[in-house]
């Protein structure tokens, strides 16, 4: 990268569409201390059934919104339990992030007037990981 470039944001930092579109549920273990290095806090989720736990503010028909999510979507967002965050949310990868497209994640950015990303977007990045990324950001 030549000096006059600007330093690679990671564009989930600027999104945050799929936290405020789909219900996130994981398996109850995931929110027990006792069974977890990284338990969700329980004042962040509901009980949905006996194996399932889903985040506060994903489950309902309309204006879904993570109780986790901070920042305005779209612009700057961040995790506020990052290092916590249950299973779905570790495994939900950005379009082309990997180099494959995510399907899901074009819906939750168009659901919220935001293009899907492209290869492209990832081309010029330096090696920053997004875990850094985040963490810096909450
Ligand atoms: S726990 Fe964090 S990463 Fe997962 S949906 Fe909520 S805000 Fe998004
Ligand atoms: S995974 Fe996709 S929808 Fe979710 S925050 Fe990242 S870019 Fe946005």
């Amino acid at each position: 990268m030549g000096l006059s470039q600007s330093p690679f944001v990671h564009p989930c930092v600027q999104c945050g569409a799929c936290c405020a579109i789909y219900r996130v549920e994981f398996y109850w273990r995931e929110g027990e201390p006792q069974d977890s290095d990284h338990p969700v806090p329980r004042s962040h989720f509901d009980e949905k059934s006996p194996l399932l736990r889903a985040m506060k503010g994903t489950s309902g028909k309309h204006h879904r919104r993570c109780v986790a999510l901070e920042g305005r979507i779209g612009e700057k967002v961040g995790c506020s339990i990052y290092s916590n965050r249950p299973t779905p949310c570790r495994a939900f990868a950005a379009s082309f992030e990997n180099g494959k497209r995510n399907p899901r994640c074009d819906e939750a950015r168009s659901a919220h007037g935001l293009k899907p990303l492209q290869r492209s977007d990832w081309s010029d990045q330096t090696p920053v990981s997004v875990d850094s990324v985040r963490t810096i950001e909450l």
